[in-house]
């Protein structure tokens, strides 16, 4: 396919055509006088979109999610790269587990699929997984994630953080203290809480984990990331480790960027998730930390579920939310309209650095010619109401049904291939 995308604006506002030939921006002067056009005035041009932490479910949960409608629903969401977990049935904890899903992910992806390893076998937070092994295998793995639970062991989390050095690989971590916030801990402790009757699962059954791991960072020095930044205390403690030089990285959640605990007084289990949403205060802390940097990327923790999954009460249904198609609007909402960050500073923590993080060739490059022609073509000033039934997605549990957002996404190229259009 060949494509010349004329007069688009790109993130530091240059107005420039793009040419998309055989895979690649090449010399827009070079494009033949026949070739197809697309009049991108008004729209801005940035790279695609790269999420560190997605649920695609398959194998094993192939009623809420695949690799095919996952991925589908990336792409409309401006995505040209995810991440997938290592929870799935069986879980990715093998060479062999991981090459299955990085062929499913080169075959029927619409994005690239980069593989997510388990930290240990079966997630049980015993043993450790085949690390070596899957970085060596055809996947290429370089994220290893227990993600769903914690790395409870520090002793384990150790060892974790010093066989990945030798491939320069990251443990990605869900921080969560077993003991202080257990299986059924699924409300921000807090008056909400208890006013609810739910199960409180305190902010500081985070941020303790989150001290530990930064301190066995710096033992190790190697690198470790905090998965899904809920409090004000772990973004404290993860500002106090850059400074000392940990190697520590971080993500945000769209859904811990906009939605706040007092949702959850409906009982709609689409709100349960975890970490919970916390109060307002938690969420001005992650949006000050995205926006300085503390918190390095947008991490979507898309998280299909079948509705049987869901309907049931509060404290039984399955924690987990949608959250790949309206990641960009989530983050034009709350850091681009209310004068937060600006574009540049957008591409870096959607694109550029979860690719660098990630260890992804290709992605996360600036649109310049001769690299890889994967971007995302957005209109800033767009704004629909979100339709849940509309979603790319095999389930329905969308946070943001019903909200008035901004709808920026108007095409997605991957590989020079269009993966989406409006
Ligand atoms: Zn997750």
């Amino acid at each position: 396919m060949s494509l010349l995308i004329n007069g688009a604006r790109l993130a530091d506002g240059t107005i420039t055509d793009l040419y998309l030939k055989d895979g690649v921006l090449a010399d827009p002067a070079s494009a033949p006088a026949g070739v197809e056009r697309f009049d991108a005035a008004g729209l801005l041009a940035i790279p695609g979109l790269v999420d560190l932490h997605t649920h695609l479910r398959q194998p094993g949960r192939e009623d809420a999610e695949t690799v095919d409608s996952g991925t589908d629903a990336a792409a409309r969401g401006g995505f040209t790269c995810v991440h997938a977990m290592a929870n799935t049935s069986p879980v990715t904890d093998t060479a062999e587990a991981a090459e299955y899903v990085h062929a499913l992910g080169e075959r029927e992806g619409h994005c690239q699929v980069q593989v997510v390893g388990a930290v240990t076998k079966g997630l049980a937070g015993e043993e450790l997984a085949e690390l070596g092994m899957m970085a060596d295998s055809k996947a290429k793995v370089r994220v290893f994630s227990d993600d769903g639970k914690c790395v409870s062991d520090s002793l384990l989390m150790r060892r974790a953080l010093t066989y990945v050095k030798a491939f320069d690989g990251m443990v990605a971590q869900h921080s969560q203290d077993p003991r202080l916030a257990g299986s059924t801990a699924c409300c921000h402790e807090s008056e909400w809480s208890g006013r609810l009757g739910l199960p409180g699962w305190p902010s500081q059954a985070e941020s303790v984990i989150v001290a530990r791991d930064v301190e066995l960072a710096a033992l190790t020095d190697s690198r470790v990331h905090v998965c899904h930044v809920s409090t004000a205390e772990s973004v404290e403690i993860i500002r106090w480790a850059k400074k000392r030089g940990v190697k520590v990285t971080a993500e945000a959640t769209p859904h811990h960027l906009l939605l706040d605990t007092p949702l959850v007084a409906s009982y709609d289990t689409t709100f349960k998730v975890n970490p919970p949403l916390r109060t307002s205060e938690h969420v001005e802390a992650i949006r000050e930390a995205l926006a300085d940097g503390t918190i390095d990327v947008v991490g979507t923790d898309h998280a299909p579920h079948a509705r049987q999954d869901k309907d049931h009460p509060f404290d039984i249904a399955l924690p987990g939310m949608l959250g790949l198609e309206q990641a960009l609007a989530v983050v034009i909402e709350v850091m681009i309209n209310t004068g937060r960050m600006d574009w540049p500073t957008l591409v870096q923590r959607m694109s550029s650095t979860p690719a660098a993080l990630g260890q992804v060739p290709g992605q996360g490059r600036p649109l310049a010619i001769g690299e890889p022609a994967n971007l995302v073509l957005v209109d800033p000033t767009a704004r629909a109401a979100v339709d849940a039934a509309a979603s790319k997605s095999r389930s329905r549990n969308n946070p943001y049904h019903g909200r008035d957002l901004p709808d920026p996404v108007v095409a997605t190229y991957w590989r020079g291939r269009q993966t989406y259009s409006r």
